[in-house]
């Protein structure tokens, strides 16, 4: 099981290196990861066992996240209460978006952030991603809100680029009038 010590920092620089494409089939280690970090996400929404194995929380996981800068990441969304649609998208493109941008008020959170940041993360409000999927088969997945945040999110840490290199630090809250918060 993964443990919250094993997730890099964001001073790590590793998180700052753009990661390369995966070619098919994956290698096992590959697919194990991804189990691995599916798990970490679901359980750390699972209050008691959160709690239990000091996870936290936490809705996405890129691969460099853990140290391996391959061009994948997961999302395991908590749909309703107890129940969760996982996503696992490799070498995702969005190839769409909308014009509307948002951006969740309460503030992005990251795995690799462990600390309180101010300020605003513009995002489109909708996205169109192109991705394959393990047994490397073409998808395609629309998203919008918190899930398109989250897309976004992902793809940008395959990028090397953190949500806190979106804050204006002198203005955390530019732009705020042209955006809808959710
Ligand atoms: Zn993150």
């Amino acid at each position: 099981m993964l443990k919250t010590s094993e997730i890099l920092d964001e001073k790590d620089k590793r998180l700052r290196v753009i990661s390369k494409e995966c070619s098919f089939p994956l290698t096992k280690k590959d697919k194990e990861l991804i189990h691995i970090m599916i798990e970490y996400l679901k359980n750390s929404q699972i209050e008691e066992l959160a709690e239990k194995y000091d996870l936290r929380p936490g809705m996405g996981m890129s691969a460099i996240q853990l140290g391996v800068a391959k061009r994948y990441f997961v999302v395991v969304d908590e749909v309703e209460e107890g129940k969760f649609e996982t996503y696992v998208l490799i070498n995702p493109k969005i190839i769409s978006n909308s014009l509307e941008q948002i951006y969740v008020d309460m503030g992005e959170g990251c795995l690799s952030v462990n600390r309180p940041v101010e300020g605003i993360v513009p995002r489109y409000a909708r996205v169109s991603v192109e991705a394959y999927d393990m047994e490397g088969r073409k998808i395609h997945v629309r998203a919008r809100e918190e899930l398109a945040v989250c897309f976004q999110h992902e793809i940008d840490h395959l990028n090397g680029i953190l949500f806190t290199d979106h804050i204006d630090p002198k203005n955390p809250y530019k732009g705020k009038d042209q955006m809808r918060a959710i």
